[in-house]
């Protein structure tokens, strides 16, 4: 089966993140700089569902009164802004209608701003209130959609986008497959599997259990069952010490299988930042792309337009 992805991932933004100076306090921030020319391998729909409820620029912030954002949208929660005046009528339409967006460019994913109550996933202050009330109203509707969520800030480390990014990968080609036979599941698991091991080694262990015991061999309802499961692994972020640890084994496996070799990969115990675990990552990718071997840390090869 072939591991590759060709299609351009589609992925909404929060648009004060984008750069649009569109936050209460007329501020944005170009979280997308940090991707340089990586970012045209994307497709972006930026949204704000403040401005599009027809909130000014600057304007008064707004909180969750009485509940969360999943409490809002069925009716046990308000929002107000400082003055005290009720703008839950306005957040509604103009958050379906952002949501409305969403789902008609069919996005892959949706890169969100922390903190905000509208786009905030888990918490919805940035002040020292805790976490506020999580999730935003935008929040809320995305949780329920599914949707692979990714927090803004995570942009600026290399390494934490990386992660993202291999997933998300991930994530949007398996979620494309249609999968008839179990001959077909199997082979999409064989690409997955080291990955997800990483990622939450029981899950995968309850995947391939699932798959082991499958009774009925195209029984579509069971296959979309561990789709799911397999798909809800993949949103989980790892950390440095499981991708340091994942990075040795699967570098020393290309070594050995395919001959690969590529100077300075060091072993998980060595010290150093993130930022050079980031860069030993992807001198390893380049070499196991160049001769179109499974990189089982990273399985799916993004060749947007290629
Ligand atoms: S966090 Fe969301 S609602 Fe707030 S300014 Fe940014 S895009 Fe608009």
């Amino acid at each position: 089966m072939e591991n590759t992805l060709n299609e351009k991932i589609k992925i909404g933004i929060s648009a004060c993140m984008y750069g649009a100076k569109v936050r209460y306090n007329s501020k944005g921030f170009n979280i997308l700089g940090y991707l340089k020319r990586e970012k045209n391998d994307f497709l972006w729909t930026p949204i704000c569902p403040e401005v599009m409820s027809g909130l000014s620029v600057p304007r008064s912030t707004i909180r969750l009164i009485g509940g969360n954002g999943f409490d809002f949208w069925e009716g046990g929660a308000q929002v107000k802004n400082r003055l005290g005046k009720n703008v839950s009528g306005m957040l509604k339409a103009g958050t379906l209608s952002c949501f409305e967006t969403l789902k008609r460019v069919d996005v892959d994913a949706y890169i969100f701003m922390e903190g905000s109550p509208t786009c905030g996933i888990y918490r919805t202050t940035l002040k020292n209130e805790r976490f506020g009330k999580p999730p935003g109203i935008l929040g809320a509707l995305l949780l329920k959609e599914q949707m692979f969520l990714i927090p803004a800030l995570d942009l600026q480390s290399p390494l934490k986008w990386w992660d993202w990014k291999r997933r998300l990968v991930a994530f949007t080609w398996f979620k494309k497959k249609d999968l008839n036979t179990l001959c077909e599941f199997f082979e999409c698991w064989d690409i997955l599997k080291i990955l997800c091991q990483e990622i939450d080694e029981e899950s995968a262990e309850n995947v391939n259990n699932s798959l082991k015991n499958f009774s009925n061999k195209t029984d579509p309802k069971k296959f979309k069952e561990i789709q799911i499961e397999i798909l809800n692994i993949l949103r989980k972020p790892s950390d440095p010490k499981k991708i340091k640890k994942w990075l040795w084994k699967n570098y020393n496996h290309l070594k050995k299988v395919h001959g690969i070799e590529v100077s300075r990969i060091r072993h998980p115990e060595y010290l150093r930042g993130v930022t050079h675990v980031a860069e030993e990552i992807l001198r390893v990718e380049l070499e196991a792309r160049k001769i179109k071997k499974c990189f089982r840390s990273s399985p799916i090869d993004y060749a947007p337009g290629r």
